[in-house]
């Protein structure tokens, strides 16, 4: 159940994920509600706080079982925000059952002590969204400046747990220069593997004018990749999404090795769903 980097350091990655799986299996997104508690500038969902939520039933009952079906062997649960959902631990608990591993993408603002110690006993791995190291960039972008302690304090309990996996970026020009180093550096000090940074772009994610509007142009991009790349090394993989690329190919497509299921039971192979939908 190991994961395969999608590109290597000799390649430009363009896929908005940094690992998928080997043959013959796959890995699959799943968006287990719509509805979260942030109003992140870039985000492509749209999430409010209204919206559909997976029945804990129908996952039990028909997702995992088509899954299994589909060869997946991976699961990373999405939103919206994923605790949002009154069953995500239930949910988690029923794909560890069916032998599959299981991640969790969140903004860590709504995570009880109980949660924790229980995706632990689960062995769930947490991939936490933090764009800035302040609650005047982080929080600003996500339409909560109280969610920056509240995100901090919970990717340390993660990492307390030993359940953080990464921490994912959208850089914009909310956050200061130094504020990539030391998020790096907290990454590093909570045990995390990587360390995801996703820009805002002109067409897809964060196309819109509000978000466009945050959006550093591309000499500050390539700024921003030198000062995070010396954070680099055997314990911290530094994965750089659509940053300007001057030289490199671009690494391989993953169309039909990662499947996208939306709250309703729909299914997407990559390609046709992260362009007009998508989690930030
Ligand atoms: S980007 Fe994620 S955390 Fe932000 S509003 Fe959208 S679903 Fe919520």
């Amino acid at each position: 159940m190991t994961a395969r980097p999608i590109s290597t350091g000799d390649q430009a990655a363009s896929c908005y994920f940094r690992t998928t799986v080997d043959h013959p299996y796959r890995k699959a997104l799943i968006q287990v509600c719509e509805p979260c508690n942030e109003t992140c500038k870039h985000c492509f969902v749209s999430a409010t706080k209204r919206g559909a939520y997976m029945p804990l039933d129908a996952v039990r009952g028909r997702l995992i079982p088509q899954l299994a079906a589909a060869r997946v062997n991976r699961g990373t649960l999405t939103g919206g925000e994923p605790f949002m959902h009154a069953d995500l631990i239930r949910i988690t608990e029923a794909f560890r059952a069916a032998g599959m591993g299981v991640g969790v993408c969140t903004n860590a603002t709504m995570v009880t002590a109980e949660q924790v110690a229980r995706l632990a006993e689960l062995g769930v791995h947490m991939n936490v969204s933090l764009d800035g190291f302040s609650p005047e960039s982080h929080g600003v972008f996500r339409g909560r400046p109280e969610g920056f302690q509240e995100t901090v304090d919970t990717v340390r309990a993660f990492g307390e747990a030993g359940i953080l996996q990464g921490l994912l970026c959208t850089p914009n020009n909310l956050a200061q220069d130094e504020e990539y180093g030391q998020l790096c550096t907290f990454a590093k000090e909570q045990g995390a593997r990587y360390v995801l940074m996703n820009p805002l772009g002109p067409m897809g994610r964060g196309a819109s004018r509000g978000s466009q509007r945050l959006r550093r142009p591309d000499d500050h991009m390539r700024h921003i990749r030198d000062l995070a790349l010396p954070f680099a090394d055997d314990d911290l993989d530094l994965t750089l999404i659509r940053f300007p690329n001057d030289s490199k190919p671009l690494a391989g497509c993953e169309a039909g090795t990662i499947i996208y299921v939306f709250t309703d039971g729909a299914w997407r192979s990559a390609p046709t769903w992260f362009s007009p939908r998508g989690r930030g």
